[in-house]
């Protein structure tokens, strides 16, 4: 079976095709086939489209086009041509998944893609608004490549569709709940790989497990995991919601933005910006949303980059114990995304909080950049993982479930 993914931002789209060779799904992660990515520029009539294949092939160019749909054509057609040639015809593809950053209330698993499921998604844009449009633009885009070709939405809030009403919904007045105003959480496709992960390098039942896995990359969220269901987490009716991040704030106290509103000229645009995309580690430390020069300023005698880290941890820790509360014990806690799988620094500091528990990192096997491994000690009473993050294939494996129903 051919599997195409396509993992769509405000500004980006990611794709990639898996072939699944046998009559079941392997037990390991493949690799795939093919990857394509276009980075739109603020115009967004020119794209840097960038393709790479498993044999080591590479395609790298700036195009224009009328439209982001004509740039996503132009991406599909080095599957078939060229270099990056790694299939005959479109036609060979059997599914293809889309990453649906929001499904709402209604869509708690994969769903294959009708004209019901799209005006749904495009419903859902008021509270995704840079992502839900995007996501269906690639829909149409692979309409007009594929023609009637079997599509699939995997979305990014189905797997906290498990929350208990206590975690989800906001202390407001009541009409919010009627209003969908609610908790939904996001990162699902990937803490739900690692839960899986974890089980799988734990060699236990995900169904006896409890876990937390911190997804900690440009956008950061934390979810508590029960027998393999989502029963809290930090991101919320928004992304926003929850613990620091890039360039977002996470949870700040809602008076602020009273505040604001009231004794500054603030509109509602700005204050957009300010929480999404100038707070976080860029707005503390005034350097970068990037980690990693967060890190280097830091080792360069620079104060409010130290700050911004020492918020981050400090965030990070009461994330975890917020996580830990409902959960009963822990038996692993995970790290997943960029920062959780490259720094073992915020590792280090995100378990110290925690030894008094009998949680127990070891300080060496922390260094060596561990790839799907265990990093506690031997004689920890919850086990510590590094799990590389596979969204992509996530999504691949969704779609083979659903058509194999
Ligand atoms: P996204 O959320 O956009 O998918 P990633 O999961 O790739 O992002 O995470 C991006 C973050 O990971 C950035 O803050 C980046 O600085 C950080 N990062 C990447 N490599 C390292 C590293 N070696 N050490 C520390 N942080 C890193």
């Amino acid at each position: 079976m051919k599997i195409l993914v396509l993992n769509a931002g405000s500004s980006s789209q990611k794709s990639c095709l898996y072939e699944i060779p046998d009559a079941n799904l392997p037990n390991k992660v493949l690799q795939p086939l093919w990857e394509g990515k276009i980075d739109w520029t603020q115009e967004q009539s020119e794209a840097e489209i960038e393709v790479k294949t498993a044999t080591g092939a590479v395609l790298q160019e700036f195009i224009d086009g009328d439209s982001r749909i004509a740039h996503v054509a132009y991406l599909l057609n080095t599957l078939t041509h060229g270099a990056t040639k790694v299939i005959s015809q479109l036609s060979e593809i059997d599914v293809v998944g889309h990453r649906v950053v929001h499904g709402g209330l209604d869509y708690r698993n994969s769903v294959v893609i009708t004209e019901e499921v799209k005006q749904a998604i495009a419903h859902l844009s008021t509270l995704a608004p840079a992502h839900n449009p995007a996501a269906l633009e690639g829909i149409e885009a692979i309409g007009k490549s594929l023609g009637s070709v079997t599509q699939v939405a995997v979305f990014d809030t189905s797997f906290h569709s498990t929350l208990p009403d206590a975690a989800a919904i906001y202390p407001g007045p009541y009409e919010w709940v009627e209003k969908g105003i609610r908790r939904y959480g996001f990162h699902g496709i990937s803490h739900q790989y690692c839960a899986n992960r974890a089980a799988q390098i734990l060699n236990r039942d995900l169904t006896s497990l409890r876990l937390i896995t911190c997804h900690l990359g440009n956008g950061c969220s934390l979810a508590a995991i029960k027998n393999g269901k989502s029963v809290d987490t930090t991101m919320g009716f928004t992304p926003l919601d929850g613990l620091m991040m890039g360039s977002r704030s996470g949870s700040i106290d809602p008076g602020i933005l009273i505040h604001l509103l009231r004794q500054s000229d603030y509109s509602v645009e700005e204050l957009d910006y300010v929480l999404n995309k100038a707070s976080g580690l860029r707005g503390i430390s005034g350097i970068s949303s990037d980690f990693r020069e967060v890190i280097a300023a830091i080792n360069q005698g620079n104060d409010r980059a130290q700050l911004a880290y020492d918020i981050y941890v400090h965030r990070l820790r009461a994330g975890i114990g917020s996580m830990l509360a409902n959960l009963g014990g822990l038996d692993a806690l995970v790290f997943t995304a960029g920062v959780g799988e490259k720094s073992p620094g915020i590792r280090q500091a995100a378990c110290e909080a925690w030894e008094f528990l009998g949680l127990k990192i070891d300080q060496e096997k922390n260094q060596q950049q561990p790839v799907d491994v265990d990093i506690a000690r031997d004689d920890s009473n919850v086990r510590i993982l590094v799990i590389h993050t596979q969204e992509d294939w996530a999504i691949a494996q969704q779609c083979w479930q659903l058509l194999q129903q």
